[in-house]
């Protein structure tokens, strides 16, 4: 199902001529930003050095750091009287980063989720739980209006009071739920514990963290959905960047709103298809907060274009971002691996928290992990086999020794938003 099929299966020289035409408008909006006139100054890059897209390639990138900069509204290309909304960024690494919107923003933003909902096969009729903060974080208003928009019954019961969630579920027939994937992991958690029947939920939207084919599914089988992963960020609008279709192989990117690009992370340098990097989005129809090659931080690639639901432009779920990268002794980990490892041994279950300390010079890296009582005899023995495996299992995957601590069912921190399974408590790192 479409919600928009001309644009979404846009494909060749339509949407290239679109894509130039939005981004010499974004050239021109970006141009009311004291950043980028310095920047365009600088680098001498005229209106007239954008004749095709690859022509993105001569302007500059824009990083996290220059908006927190820009804090609170140098970024900001419009009156702020045409600001009707501002959301900002969690902010647990720095200051947070101000992202606003003018009545078209929301407007296209909103016209995207409508998109991804469709896409899914959501429709009148559907009963929709938002279970996301609805804050300033976009997660929460920016679902909320693009279910609305669609039609779907909306219940925006935001975070928090797991078995009042779990009530409402049942007593409003829901069948869609969007929340993060540690949240859907903690409700079915909840759900088993208390012994509730989900019986009317069919659809999962999952986002807001990277989460693995593994962790997709443990929750289709515990809550008796399909689940989809869905990408987004605040810098650009929040959710609704790129969604999976009912292939979910793969994540389309509305290409007539967002130009993408692969680069190596470390060089800066372009990379093709198939091959993995950061993602580099140049928002085309952003009016108040217009960016120019925004590094994301999200490591992924390019898909072949062609789906058998029509519709172009993919790419591969995120791995993580480079920021939630781990260097331990020289070898990259993401806490997704940790995750997909785990989620393989029955044993233990899906709660766990990583910890890294430099002992004498070296990184430890330690695994805190939840028993899983039925496949536990309670005998001492069990528990060193138990532990040798994940240690096995772990160093098999991410190539390096950790140390593994069983600890008891229930004992870790359960994740409302999105999870921080990671301490790292080396120094300078
Ligand atoms: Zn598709």
């Amino acid at each position: 199902m479409f919600w928009n099929e001309k644009i979404e299966t846009l494909k060749g020289k339509d949407l290239e001529q679109l894509q130039l035409k939005r981004l010499k408008w974004t050239l021109s909006q970006v141009r009311h930003v004291g950043f980028y006139q310095q920047q365009l100054r600088e680098g001498g890059i005229g209106a007239d050095d954008i004749r095709t897209l690859d022509d993105v390639r001569k302007l500059p990138f824009t990083r996290k750091q220059d908006l927190r900069d820009g804090y609170p509204f140098g970024f900001i290309a419009v009156p702020l009287s045409q600001v009707v909304r501002i959301h900002t960024t969690s902010g647990t690494t720095g200051k947070p980063t101000v992202v606003g919107y003018t009545r078209r923003d929301l407007e296209a933003w909103a016209e995207l989720i409508a998109r991804n909902l469709t896409m899914v096969g959501l429709k009148e009729g559907d009963v929709f739980q938002n279970m996301v903060n609805y804050g300033m974080f976009t997660g929460g208003l920016g679902f909320h209006y693009g279910a609305e928009k669609v039609g779907l019954t909306v219940i925006p019961s935001a975070t928090g009071n797991t078995r009042r969630q779990i009530e409402m579920i049942q007593d409003f027939g829901v069948t869609a739920i969007h929340c993060t994937p540690s949240y859907a992991m903690h409700l079915a958690e909840v759900a088993e514990e208390i012994g509730a029947e989900l019986s009317t939920l069919r659809t999962g939207l999952f986002g807001a963290e990277p989460w693995s084919d593994a962790m997709r599914g443990e929750l289709e089988r515990r809550l008796g959905v399909t689940a989809y992963d869905s990408y987004g960020l605040s810098e650009l609008f929040g959710p609704g960047v790129a969604f999976e279709c009912p292939e979910r192989d793969g994540l389309h990117i509305w290409h007539d709103s967002y130009l993408v690009e692969i680069i190596d992370p470390s060089t800066g340098e372009v990379l093709g298809p198939g091959e993995r990097g950061e993602l580099v989005v140049t928002p085309l129809v952003k009016e108040a907060m217009p960016l120019l090659r925004y590094r994301t931080g999200d490591i992924t690639m390019l898909l072949p274009d062609e789906c058998p639901c029509g519709r172009a432009q993919k790419i591969a779920r995120i791995t993580g971002r480079s920021d939630d990268m781990l260097v331990i002794r020289g070898i990259n980990v993401f806490p997704s691996q940790i995750e997909h490892v785990l989620l393989g041994i029955p044993e233990v279950g899906n709660q766990f928290m990583v910890y890294v300390d430099r002992v004498n010079h070296l990184d430890e890296m330690t695994i805190e992990v939840e028993i899983n009582r039925a496949h536990f005899s309670g005998e001492i023995a069990d528990l060193a086999r138990i532990q040798k495996k994940v240690v096995k299992e772990l160093r098999d995957t991410l190539e390096l020794r950790t140390t593994v601590k069983l600890v008891e069912p229930g004992s870790l921190p359960r994740f409302e938003g999105k999870a921080k399974r990671v301490i790292d408590r080396r120094e300078g790192v």
